[in-house]
């Protein structure tokens, strides 16, 4: 993959904060046929349009970042999107993926696949090994199809189409809705608003108690082109940071680099979600890579960044 910087690769979801900063780590590395559409001008929902994409633009690469994803609430209150609508883009994009001769596809999912009660750090080999968290089943339930999937076109095709599954992710191009967003872009976009206001509290939702594990959207990018170079297996591979911390934690650690000066307010009536969710990684280790950006680099990195774009 790194020999061909001439290549045709379509990058689904380049303006999110995945495809981003892909997109941006493919540049630097000298690729020059990238290819993208906006969502209003590729709707991957539409098969139709999907496959009249593909045949007109036969890329020869392909990383699928394009998804419906959000926080603990947006799962909760928009079910019948998160499975849907991501049923549709995968299949499409993955099925003329490989009728149009796409040479390589990488799938990329979340850790939130794994059942709720799995083994900490949680290997690959935990999928499908038992119940889901149910505030994010929809969503899983569409990421396991798509693993299952790639490994079905692989067995029975000889196509080699691969997945990563990245951990919770952050970074330039997050979402920092304060409803739909993932608990870091919307602490820091809370504190923030609280700094700007001089506001005395910040609310926080659940109990604080919940472990996650965070990884930089850059370092994510960095696995993804690895993956790409050097990984042609059947099963998926987690790609996390190996580092948690609690809620609590990452909220003090917020507060610190927003430099906000009040109290964290602790709302119980809101869902903590899964207790813990940390990914094992020694699989990405064993092949040769690992993560380079620290959490509290990222989060300083993050908000300039927001400050940067806030307006927008
Ligand atoms: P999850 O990792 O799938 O549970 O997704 P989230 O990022 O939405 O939530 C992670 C944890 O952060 C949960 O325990 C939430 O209750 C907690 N959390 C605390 N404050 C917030 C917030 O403002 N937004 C979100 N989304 N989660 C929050």
């Amino acid at each position: 993959f790194f020999s061909e910087k001439s290549a045709k690769i379509f990058v689904a979801g380049h303006r999110g904060l995945v495809g981003s900063a892909i997109v941006r780590k493919l540049q630097a590395l000298g690729f020059a046929n990238l290819v993208f559409r906006t969502h209003a001008e590729l709707d991957l929902t539409r098969q139709n349009d999907v496959e009249s994409f593909f045949a007109a633009e036969k890329p020869q690469f392909v990383i699928l970042a394009a998804a419906k994803v959000g926080g603990i609430h947006a799962n909760n209150t928009y079910p019948a999107d998160f499975i849907g609508v991501n049923l549709q883009i995968q299949t499409n994009v993955i099925d003329a993926s490989y009728r149009f001769g796409v040479k390589k596809l990488l799938f990329l999912g979340s850790s939130c696949i794994y059942p709720k009660f799995a083994p900490q750090p949680i290997p690959e080999n935990a999928l499908l090994t038992g119940p889901l968290e149910p505030t994010n089943e929809w969503y899983a339930i569409a990421k396991i199809a798509g693993i299952k999937m790639c490994q079905a076109y692989r067995i029975q095709y000889k196509w080699d189409a691969i997945s990563g599954m990245p951990t919770n992710l952050y970074g330039p191009h997050d979402n920092f809705h304060p409803e739909n967003s993932h608990v870091l872009p919307a602490l820091m976009r809370r504190f923030h608003e609280a700094k700007v206001n001089g506001a005395k509290e910040v609310v926080v939702w659940g109990s604080g108690s919940p472990l996650r594990e965070f990884l930089h959207v850059d370092d994510l990018a960095d696995a993804v082109v690895f993956l790409m170079d050097s990984y042609s297996g059947l099963e998926h591979v987690n790609v996390g940071s190996g580092k948690e911390v609690t809620i609590k934690e990452l909220a003090e650690l917020v507060k610190e680099v927003v430099g906000f000066q009040g109290q964290l307010v602790w709302d119980s009536s809101k869902p903590d979600g899964t207790p813990r969710k940390l990914m094992d990684n020694s699989k990405l280790a064993g092949l040769g890579w690992t993560p380079k950006i620290s959490l509290k680099d990222g989060l300083v990195g993050t908000y300039n960044w927001y400050l940067d774009n806030v307006k927008q």
